[in-house]
């Protein structure tokens, strides 16, 4: 893997970071206890009733699914930023071959390469 695909690479995990850091912050509150870990608003006492916090809780549980899932997608982006500063990215961390450019290219945060995704 030469150094303009991993420049690349670094410039798309940057923004993808970026934009999942917004997406978060639109519902969460970052934890200052936890590193990387965020968590979702729940939702204020209702003034509307009871219908109207019936709602809100089932925002809130809807939320936390998308929470989870942009966690995961942040923690890989920040792992992978963090491999590029130590020269490691790229390879597979399970069977330590390196990870096909075309998945790079189309999932930069990759962790496993295609064989052992596929295993998982
Ligand atoms: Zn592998």
């Amino acid at each position: 893997m030469n150094n303009d695909f991993i420049k690349k690479a670094e410039l798309s995990l940057k923004e993808k970071k970026t934009h999942l850091e917004q997406e978060l912050s639109s519902f969460a509150t970052k934890d200052p206890g936890l590193r990387g870990d965020w968590d979702t608003k729940y939702p204020r006492t209702p003034e509307g009733g009871l219908e109207e916090a019936a709602g809100e809780v089932e925002e809130y549980s809807t939320n936390l699914h998308i929470e989870f899932s942009l966690e995961v997608q942040l923690k890989n982006v920040n792992t992978a930023l963090a491999q590029i500063e130590k020269g490691a990215y790229g390879i597979c961390q399970n069977c330590k071959t390196e990870i096909l450019k075309e998945r790079i290219l189309a999932i930069p945060e990759s962790q496993y390469c295609t064989t052992c995704t596929k295993k998982q």
